[in-house]
């Protein structure tokens, strides 16, 4: 790719479609002030603002949430990571954009644990600091390390790369027109369309999804199909709503951005609206403990309680929209309340409650289904029912219940059906001869899929560029070692559930930099930036776009200057859209300075209350005649779920938040605990029907469980980041064990498996 001119640059940002960012955005000013009951923002800490304490303003990328994040920089080194008090994810009420970062300097805003933990995944001592190369078979745990030139140029050219025979290089792959797959695991929406134009300049690549990605796919068709297209991914509009109804999905648990959406959702709850809610999930999470209504719904059971939700409203509210989807239509019709609420496991007159309250709330309701349902059998079903519960009580996005996010910039790039295909072994897989992926971590979720790499060799040549020897990683031909998201460089949009406009930018907190060359130098010097690879790779393969540099200035390209250019196309569109930047000559620094640029909240700018009402009584209604009697005699059904503190997959291993959990335990009901004679702490064996697949964990008996079922959290279990030996140059690298305590659910559940055996061990 060659230093672009501005003029090229938006040719191919309309390429990608990037000029398109913020065609619809208006300027929107709204100067209401915003009640602080969860900003989660104490005092300022007098010793993050020493003498030679620096404030770096970017974006946290632990998980898909894009907070804004204030990283404190002590003489090169990140002491402290809190939140951006110029980022609207960071809090809720944003400094205006001019403010001075002396002023800003003494606000500061809320992360999650996650995020505050970042420093251990910058300092990691498990990063892969140079190139790998495996030396035994894959998967073996047995290493080279190799300079970047041989690394580079093996990957080009192949050859009996590992005694094996002869491995096809890029270069071949490229002139045969055969398949690459590039799998781009935490791609934000500037690496993205960095990845896709290497991707589309490379005959026979596709780009992969990876689990989140797919299931936003997943969330998005079922929004367009009862929304109608053009609608892009909708959120609560916790400005206004007054009934939620969280189905399969534990906002405060599991939110993404936690902290964030924790804040607006306490706001509506003591706010003007009183916001009523349900959540429906066979654990009592953190998130129905603090609602309304727990609907301790049947495992896999979403869509009948969805569809007994549909048939109390047809039957009983006669004015209530009609069901578009035919074969929703049909199903609905099909049953009675009873027989759904036997299906679902929860009661008819729970099923009504929930039928009232929608109508109750009207336009201004809120159904949305989490991860839980988006994620399982015939998701978009699922998802489709509970969105349509909006349509029959009228609440469409705008009417004040769900707010939507346009994000027409993220194009559909595979289908999900192509991406799960070419992950999972399928006959297109036969046929794909090169693998990279870019911090994915696939394997940790599906064990199938090492079984795929290293046991069956497929695809034939697997370059991994990661910071980390992960499940996936462990399982490469090569692994380039990669930048953490404190070294990195990116342009990430704001989640649907801010109702804010805007970018994050991503810049290193730490680090060098080199003024000759323009180029950033990370804290490990052999790791280098994702882009920086590509690039070279791209050059060598003179593919399309990635000429190498011949301009007489001797200027080569950089990731920094390929941003910058990115970000001033970016700020022209803002313009032409009607935003107010600023009046500054440079632009671009400033929003790099302040972390991105937010130029106005939505004009449905959150109003809450001051005082709390009385009603709100923090525990959930649960029927006495709820019948919670399951049969166990054939085994329990095991869900996954996810913990505030603990996500997968890498930054769960951060010390820290090992601290706080070492490892996970299963949760079993009471009564189911009882039967069995399991007390709290005692070991068990969760073992599959047929007893083939077994293993053991601590068992934490709850009462908030649904009788027949066990779960599990996830982001424990770890067989590999650190949690195993690896032998590098001939020397063996200490395993830290602590790192793979506690049970993978994955390891049960990719397997197709719903009901184990409990026994005492
Ligand atoms: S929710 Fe936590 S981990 Fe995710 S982006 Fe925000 S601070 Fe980072």
């Amino acid at each position: 790719m060659k230093d672009y001119t501005r003029r090229e640059f938006i040719r191919l940002a309309t390429l990608m479609g990037g000029v398109s960012l913020f065609a619809g955005c208006t300027l929107l000013g709204s100067s209401e002030s915003v009640p602080k009951y969860s900003e989660g923002a104490p005092g300022v800490d007098p010793l993050e603002n020493t003498i030679g304490v620096r404030n770096v303003y970017t974006v946290c990328g632990a998980c898909l949430g894009n907070c804004g994040i204030c990283c404190r920089v002590a003489e090169g080194t990140l002491v402290k990571i809190g939140g951006n008090p110029y980022n609207p994810v960071a809090v809720s009420s944003p400094l205006p954009f001019d403010t001075s970062l002396q002023e800003a300097a003494i606000r500061s805003g809320a992360v999650c644990a996650i995020g505050g933990s970042g420093i251990q995944t910058l300092y990691n001592p498990f990063r892969v600091a140079k190139p790998l190369k495996r030396v035994g078979p894959r998967g073996s745990a047995k290493w080279a390390g190799i300079s970047w030139d041989q690394a580079i140029q093996e990957i080009l050219d192949g050859g009996d790369l590992f005694g094996e025979g002869k491995v096809l290089g890029l270069r071949e792959i490229k002139q045969s027109g055969q398949n690459v797959g590039f799998l781009a695991g935490r791609a934000d929406w500037g690496s993205l369309h960095f990845i896709r134009s290497f991707v589309d300049a490379f005959p026979g690549a596709v780009l992969l999804r990876n689990r989140d990605q797919m299931t936003e796919d997943i969330d998005k068709a079922a929004i367009q199909a009862v929304f109608g297209g053009g609608t892009g991914l909708v959120a609560p509009d916790y400005a206004s709503v007054k009934f939620l109804l969280s189905f399969g999905d534990a906002p405060l648990d599991s939110g993404i951005p936690l902290v964030s959406i924790a804040r607006q959702i306490a706001d509506a709850r003591v706010g003007e609206s009183s916001m009523k809610w349900a959540v429906a999930d066979p654990r009592l999470s953190t998130s129905g403990s603090k609602a309304d209504v727990w609907l301790p719904v049947i495992p896999g059971k979403d869509l009948e309680l969805a569809c007994g939700i549909m048939r109390s409203l047809v039957d009983r509210y006669p004015s209530v929209k009609q069901i578009q989807d035919l074969k929703l239509k049909s199903m609905v019709e099909s049953r009675t309340v009873a027989e759904f609420a036997g299906e679902c496991g929860i009661s008819h007159q729970l099923i009504d409650r929930v039928a009232d309250l929608l109508v109750q709330a009207g336009p201004k309701s809120a159904a949305v289904p989490g991860r839980g349902i988006l994620s399982g059998k015939d998701g978009i079903t699922a998802a489709k029912a509970v969105y349509t519960l909006n349509t029959m009580v009228g609440s469409e996005p705008g009417t004040g219940g769900l707010i939507a996010r346009t994000d027409g910039f993220l194009e559909e790039i595979a289908t999900v059906k192509r991406a799960i295909k070419e992950i999972s072994g399928s006959d297109k897989t036969k046929t794909m001869k090169a693998l990279l992926s870019w911090q994915a971590d696939p394997a940790y979720h599906d064990p199938y899929v090492t079984e795929l790499l290293a046991e069956r060799g497929n695809p034939a040549l697997f370059v991994a560029i990661d910071t980390e020897i992960t499940e996936t990683t462990a399982c490469a031909d090569y692994i380039l070692p990669d930048t953490t998201y404190l070294e990195r460089y990116d342009i990430c949009t704001l989640p649907a559930s801010v109702s804010a406009n805007g970018i994050g930018v991503r810049k290193p907190v730490v680090g060098g930099f080199d003024p000759e060359k323009g180029r950033y130098i990370p804290i490990l010097p052999e790791t280098r930036l994702m882009e920086e690879i590509v690039h070279q790779i791209g050059t060598s393969l003179e593919l399309p776009g990635f000429e190498a540099p011949k301009n007489e200035s001797g200027k080569t390209w950089s990731v920094q200057a390929y941003y910058r250019g990115m970000l001033a196309i970016i700020l022209e569109n803002m313009k032409s859209s009607g935003f107010r930047i600023s009046g500054d000559s440079d632009e671009v620094e400033k929003v790099l300075e302040r972390g991105g640029i937010f130029p106005s909240r939505s004009a449905v700018s959150r109003r809450a209350s001051s005082s709390v009402p009385e009603s709100h009584v923090y525990w959930p209604e649960v029927p006495p005649q709820q019948p919670l009697e399951t049969d166990i005699s054939d085994g329990f059904l095991l869900i996954s779920y996810t913990l505030p503190f603990h996500r997968q997959p890498d930054s769960s291993l951060n010390s820290w938040l090992l601290e706080v959990l070492p490892e996970n335990k299963l949760a079993v009901s009471s009564q189911d605990a009882a039967r069995l004679k399991i007390r709290q702490n005692d070991t068990v064996t969760v073992s599959s029907p047929d007893g083939k697949i077994k293993t053991t964990c601590k068992a934490q008996v709850l009462p908030g469980m649904r009788p027949g079922v066990v779960a599990l959290a996830r982001g424990f279990g770890y067989r590999q980041s650190g949690a195993a030996r690896q032998v590098i140059d001939g020397i063996t690298q200490t395993a830290d064990r602590t790192r793979g305590a506690g049970v993978n659910p994955a390891v049960l559940l990719s397997k197709g498996i719903r009901k184990v055996k409990i026994t005492a061990a």
